[in-house]
């Protein structure tokens, strides 16, 4: 069979997590919590299905989601999307990024992709016909703690053939979270041309020192040309659920609609009404950032107990480590190494480059999911003092 994705094989995460339980051992790889979701989400699951919620929901998804959400995102960042015509449900936030990239890029468009990324924007650029243009982080450095765009190369990029730009803010893998000063400098690459943004902001309430997350949604500029993509699956801690959503303007969202029904047509309508319910009288979200430093700053300090020099991660649930100290394997032998003879799965860092046996790609990181019990954090850490 000719391959539509020659050289795409199985996910890191999904090798990784199989490594974690064929070794048995501790994963802190795949990303997603080894805690449950609140009790109070889980039994409105089960009231909704007992209400009778159990049929084909709309198929842009639940109205009284699309409502809070709509909602929500006004309180927030002060854009009010249309729940009729700008909010769409989608299985995921992966769902949304493959439907918005095939139902806006036409074979021969170049998208914008910054590297290190997460793993399924190359492949929907592909299924599609674009060509995906690498622009890499820049490094840290010994005065910036962490990876940032260089948005003079992003600019450098551009050019008549490029339709999309892909950013992602809290960053995975790096952690690294968007300024005033990146949104400027997006805002005025893109403005005046037909460039589409995707912007995926899965982790926008798990930003840390006080720090906000600057939604694309809060610029009227940025707003006008982008697809806003976001997921509960990091929100309520419900992963499996796979329930995320797509907020962009008319014209972008009937475009994405098109293919969101014959992908899936609809997604699970008992989540999508139990989410409506929570997030409508919760705002546990606004927790979030708290809940996570704690898990965070335990990670971090206990690994400078370790030869790992861990990196700063101002959001989202992961965070980097060198490991120079330690060996001169590349990063996925070393991440084998580790799972094989210490016990812990971690993710490297060059899986989430094009060309993860670029040189380039190797910084001697791996990336560490602190989205874990303290029992399990203080386990892994046990581990890796031994290293
Ligand atoms: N987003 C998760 C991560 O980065 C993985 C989700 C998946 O396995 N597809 O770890």
């Amino acid at each position: 069979i000719k391959s539509k994705l020659p050289n795409i094989g199985t996910t890191i995460f999904t090798t990784m997590s199989k490594m974690a339980s064929d070794y048995q051992a501790i994963n802190l790889g795949q990303g997603f919590p080894d805690f449950n979701a609140d009790q109070e989400l889980l039994n409105l699951v089960t009231d909704a299905m007992i209400a009778g919620h159990n049929q084909y929901p709309y198929m842009s998804g639940v109205a009284e989601l699309r409502h809070v959400i709509s909602e929500k995102v006004d309180t927030l960042y002060g854009h009010k999307y249309d729940r009729d015509t700008e909010i769409t449900i989608t299985s995921g936030a992966t769902e949304a990024i493959m439907a918005a990239v095939l139902s806006t890029v036409n074979s021969g468009d170049e998208v914008i992709v910054i590297e290190p990324c997460y793993d399924c924007y190359v492949p929907a650029i592909k299924l599609a016909g674009g060509k995906p243009v690498f622009v890499q982080m820049i490094p840290p450095t010994q005065h910036k703690e962490n990876f940032s765009v260089d948005w003079n190369q992003v600019k450098d990029s551009v050019n008549s053939k490029t339709r999309m730009l892909i950013i992602n803010s809290p960053h995975n893998p790096t952690g690294a979270v968007f300024t005033d000063q990146d949104l400027d400098a997006l805002e005025a690459i893109v403005s005046d041309t037909n460039i589409i943004v995707l912007s995926d902001e899965v982790y926008e309430h798990i930003v840390f020192d006080g720090n906000k997350h600057l939604s694309v949604a809060s610029r009227p500029r940025l707003a006008e040309r982008s697809f806003v993509i976001s997921s509960f699956g990091k929100t309520t801690h419900t992963t499996g659920w796979k329930i995320g959503y797509c907020c962009a303007p008319v014209v972008l969202t009937t475009e994405l609609r098109k293919v969101h029904q014959f992908i899936v047509f609809t997604v699970p309508s008992p989540f999508q009404h139990a989410l409506a319910a929570y997030t409508k009288n919760s705002q546990t979200y606004l927790t979030l950032p708290a809940f996570y430093q704690l898990k965070r700053d335990r990670l971090a300090l206990a690994l400078r107990d370790t030869k790992f020099i861990p990196l700063n991660s101002p959001g989202t649930y992961f965070l980097l480590a060198d490991y120079s100290n330690i060996s001169d394997l590349n990063e996925s032998e070393f991440s084998i190494w580790l799972a094989q003879k210490h016990g812990v799965v971690v993710i490297p860092v060059s899986a989430f480059y094009a060309n993860p046996n670029d040189l380039l790609a190797n910084h001697k990181l791996v990336r560490f999911c602190f989205a874990k019990k303290e029992s399990t954090l203080d386990e892994a850490i046990e581990r890796l003092k031994k290293v």
